[in-house]
């Protein structure tokens, strides 16, 4: 088997396409010097050495070792160099690479072949011995707490008590002598911590870090990222080996990390990172400033790349064009310049915003880079969210604490908390919260997936906390160096004031701007962009999209989002209001039709006009109105004085109403005397509110001219009869209305599918039904026996043990669930050709549901407002 893939030097074994069996870095690394781009030469061991390894008891394949020295052998020959030679020692990065970039996974380890012997041997080579003892000591720490688990601190310590010794504050101030001793005090201290020696030998510190990459895929960390991101641990990851490029010789070097656009608006200018004389690591770091690329970026007292740089700059200009030719994506690139010679060491499509996926994805459409389709499916539907949600009104009143870097746009508002357990902790139990750090590492990811935002005092755009902010799409300041942070005393502090863990503060992630208190939103605006990849999404789209929508508030938030009608108005939900519930309640608790009847009686004007104020708003669109489906319990009183209350309206006392209660609570709620079982028992609940739907439809058809076309919808239907019985109902009140009023009207009387029965004898119920609708919250309850109210116990168990790979009232269990929805869709259309279907669950709105809906040819999916554009997009990538 090969195990191991060269690249450089004209030996490029690997393509971007080898991503799954070389990762990310190693496949564009390959693909990278095969179209000419200065790389230096190195090799790959594939990801099936990862899985194998772990197969295999922790024990690499045979023909590795061999393999390993082949590819060393390569570079040597190709740099001229000697792993482990006195003389002109080679030196290597080790990093790894899995399939998609993975924080929470060992990094990177450079310098690799340093010892007492060869770094004389590169002090030779540089003619630069603080070079030379800089990089060894830079490895040692390296090396020594990646590889060997010591502490960085204890590293720390010693440079400091260097600096301290010799009187002065920055590194760049100690002479080669003062890291010759700082190496000697390192070696010291790795071999008290471990037990053992640093290893001197170049071949055992290869095999330690390629040890250290493997082992790392099954670290804590590293399972966590996965978890959240879905990603499979039989993936493996896969080792770079790579001769070493030195941005740290001096003055005529630099390293740097940058953007072949800008990752947070998407906007088409060249961005990132550089540091001058730096390594890699400390433009991440965040000890030094970086400064950025492009002069037009530059604030006063920055000096551009441009400027510093000239010629590598323009040679960077050249690479940028011919890699985003060539990926026809937006890249991320890291680089080194080695006196004046640049050089390649990574690219990737790059992390970005949701506004920048949008921008950049529509911009390279319209440039010719890539088609309309291949835009829309660029965009993930998903991240629209945070598109749709608001940003600070400009209007509101503020008070600005301090500002950062702008790292990941959006507004977020909440308390301040400290660590990431903390912000987990809070979260869970439904509060909103800042993360606030000084700065994050990939152990505090969990915190900042249950933030509402994260706020850092340390490190620059492309920092750990901005990078993964953005890609999870939290607002993030980062970078505020005017506030400092106490973990002591649980307080940050900025301009003398003084917040609290626990108080509230607002973020701007468009600004860099931390304010106190709470800051009023607004919501966003939905042109340009977004509004030109929508409509390009709706050319392809198949599937209609409706909203779950019952306030005027939602309809029209519905609307704006481009709803294409109401797929589900919940009636019950229009209950809720004070000045009806006590109507309810009394609707409820009456003994008698004629007690129901008075209550109703009271109820029809509210719902009259709530439907008014609907066919208004959507203006012709269709309406689909479910009659009344409550779980009782929510609106039984509760309380003496809500007993009392309805006692009094009843003509009764407190004590029969407490003994009516007693007499309606239901063992289970969810099963028991609801939807279609209370239009049946009580049909006078079902005509009221027929009555307020003909009768609200008929005026707004008097008003506007458009007589609206309801669609009336019976929920929890099991069984014929009981969609005999309502529909009877409903044609009865209809008739009645058009009588007394003189106008007649179209409408519809469909039913929801959310019973297991409904959808085996659906050829049965389409006889009687216009439209199905399939309630898949009420279908996925009732497919797995699993009470939507209770399954938050176990349900997330069930997720991290891989019982269920999803939350299956997130999104549709296709193999249980979705079975039945096939089924009744095929009986019904049976029965009905054409037969018009639907989901209105709440996996309407979710992407993997909505192309499962689009193969079983729905006609629409409905979803609540917010969602309407997610699923847009949804529905055209999946007709694509
Ligand atoms: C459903 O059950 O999927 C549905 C839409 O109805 P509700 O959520 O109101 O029960
Ligand atoms: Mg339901």
């Amino acid at each position: 088997t090969k195990w191991v893939y060269s690249f450089g030097a004209g030996r490029n074994e690997g393509r971007a396409d080898m991503r799954n069996l070389l990762g990310g870095k190693g496949a564009n690394l390959a693909e990278m010097a095969s179209i000419g781009l200065p790389v230096p030469p190195g090799f790959t061991i594939t990801t099936e050495v990862c899985t194998a390894f772990y197969d295999n008891n922790r024990n690499y394949p045979a023909e590795l070792t061999d393999q390993v020295k082949a590819g060393l052998t390569h570079i040597e020959q190709a740099v001229g160099l000697t792993f482990g030679d006195r003389h002109r020692p080679l030196l290597v990065s080790v990093r790894s690479g899995a399939r998609v970039s993975m924080p929470g996974m060992m990094d990177t380890v450079l310098n690799l072949g340093l010892n007492d012997a060869t770094v004389e041997g590169l002090s030779e080579m540089s003619g630069d011995p603080r070079f030379a003892w800089d990089s060894y000591r830079r490895f040692i720490q390296m090396y020594g707490s990646v590889v060997l688990g010591v502490d960085h601190h204890r590293f720390e310590e010693i440079i400091e008590a260097a600096k301290h010794d010799r009187g002065v504050v920055e590194d760049t101030a100690l002479t080669a002598q003062d890291w010759h001793r700082v190496v000697a005090g390192y070696k010291d201290m790795v071999a008290a911590e471990t037990g053992k020696p640093f290893p001197m030998d170049p071949a055992e510190q290869l095999w330690g870090a390629i040890g250290a990459v493997f082992g790392s895929w099954m670290n804590p960390r590293a399972n966590t990222y996965r978890r959240l991101h879905d990603i499979p641990a039989n993936w493996g990851t896969a080792v770079n080996v790579q001769a070493m490029v030195f941005g740290n010789m001096g003055n005529d070097c630099a390293t740097g990390v940058c953007f072949t656009r800008d990752p947070s608006t998407g906007e088409n200018v060249f961005y990132g990172e550089y540091l001058v004389n730096a390594q890699g690591e400390d433009v991440v770091a965040g000890i030094r400033t970086p400064q950025p690329m492009s002069q037009l970026r530059a604030k006063p007292g920055e000096v551009p790349m441009e400027e510093a740089m000239p010629q590598a700059y323009r040679e960077l200009l050249d690479v940028r064009a011919t890699l985003e030719r060539h990926y026809k994506d937006m890249q991320d690139i890291e680089f080194t310049v080695q006196r004046n010679k640049l050089y390649m060491l990574q690219t990737r499509n790059g992390k970005r915003t949701a506004a920048a996926s949008l921008r950049i994805a529509v911009e390279m459409a319209n440039e010719g880079l890539i088609d309309r389709r291949e835009a829309v499916l660029r965009v993930n539907p998903a991240s629209l969210d945070q598109l749709l949600h608001p940003t600070l009104d400009p209007k509101a009143h503020r008070t600005l604490l301090s500002k950062g870097l702008p790292a990941s746009p959006g507004a977020a508002c909440g308390i301040v908390v400290f660590s990431a357990d903390e912000a987990e902790s809070r979260a869970q139990k439904g509060e909103a919260v800042i993360l606030v750090r000084v700065e994050t590492s990939p152990e505090d990811i969990h915190g900042m997936h249950a933030a509402r935002g994260i706020l850092t005092t340390r490190g620059g755009m492309t920092s750990h906390a901005a990078v993964v902010a953005r890609g999870m799409g939290r607002p993030c300041v980062a970078g505020a160096g005017g506030i400092s942070v106490d973990y002591g005393t649980q307080t940050l502090t900025a301009g003398g004031r003084t917040v609290n863990a626990g108080e509230v503060i607002t973020l701007d992630g468009a600004t860099g701007e931390v304010f106190l208190g709470t800051v009023p939103m607004i919501e966003p605006k939905l042109s340009g962009d977004f509004a030109t990849l929508m409509q390009w999404a709706d050319g392809f789209r198949r599937l209609k999209v409706r909203a779950n929508a019952e306030t005027p508030l939602d309809a029209e938030t519905a609307r704006k989002f481009g709803a294409e009608g109401i797929g589900l108005c919940r009636t019950e939900h229009m209950f809720f209001d004070p000045e009806r519930i006590g109507a309810v309640r009394q609707m409820i608790m009456a003994a008698d039709e004629s007690g129901r009847r008075a209550a109703l009686a009271k109820l029809l004007p509210f719902q009259r006009q709530d439907f008014v104020d609907l066919f208004r708003i959507m203006a012709g669109l269709p309406v689909t109105i479910r009659l009344l489906d409550p779980p009782l319990h929510e609106f039984l009183p509760h309380g003496d004085a809500e007993l009392a209350e309805v006692a009094q309206a009843l003509g009764t006392d407190t004590e029969a109403m407490r003994r009516r209660a007693i007499e309606l609570a239901e063992a289970n709620p969810m099963l028991g005397h609801r939807g279609c079982r209370l239009g049946v028992t009580f049909p006078e609940i079902y005509e009221t509110q027929a009555r307020a739907i003909f009768e609200g439809a008929i005026a707004v058809a008097k008003e506007t001219g458009h007589a609206p076309v309801p669609e009336v919808m019976i929920p929890l239907v099991g069984t014929k009869p009981e969609l005999d019985i309502t529909r009877a109902q409903v044609e009865r009140v209809a008739k009645a209305v058009f009588a007394e009023t003189g106008v007649t009207l179209e409408y519809t009387v469909g039913t929801m599918i959310e019973l297991p029965r409904a959808a085996l004898i659906a050829d049965r119920i389409a006889e009687v039904a216009d439209f199905f609708s399939f309630g898949t919250n009420d279908l996925t309850q009732t497919t797995f026996g699993l009470s939507r109210d209770d399954a938050g116990k176990f349900l997330p168990t069930y997720v991290e043990q891989g019982i269920l790979p999803k939350d299956p009232f997130v999104s549709l269990d296709i193999d249980g669930v979705g079975a039945l929805v096939r089924i009744a869709a095929e009986k019904g259309r049976g029965t009905k050709k054409g037969l018009k279907l639907g989901i209105c669950g709440e996996h309407g709105g979710d992407p993997a549901s909505i192309f499962f809906c689009e193969e079983v040819g729905l006609d629409y999916v409905s979803c609540s407002p917010y969602r309407v554009p997610v699923a847009r997009l949804a529905a055209a990538q999946a007709a694509l």
